[in-house]
């Protein structure tokens, strides 16, 4: 991933789904940095999960739904720019 971690296609799309689950719509990297305990946590932008992912169309549709109904959420709690719409924009 761009933080240089590697993962699987299949884990990749176990930890994603794991988040979303959790309405968490922000993917962040959960490798451990080297000789610590601490996450990495770098942000993994939505089109790159996509593309490494092995998302079935029914699964991408699926997460983009959920990552626009949590980023609204937020939107409204904090009026804050609504993070995950850019991210579906620019991954159209
Ligand atoms: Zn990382």
């Amino acid at each position: 991933m761009t933080c240089g971690h590697a993962v699987t296609p299949q884990s990749l799309t176990a930890w994603c789904r794991s988040l979303l689950d959790q309405g968490q719509h922000k993917f962040l990297c959960p490798a451990l940095k080297e000789g610590t305990l601490q996450r990495c946590n770098a942000e993994w932008p939505y089109v790159e999960v996509r593309r490494l992912a092995v998302l079935t169309q029914e699964e991408q549709s699926h997460f983009e739904e959920t990552m626009a109904v949590l980023a609204a959420a937020e939107y409204c709690e904090h009026k804050t720019v609504s993070f995950g719409k850019m991210l579906l924009y620019n991954a159209t």
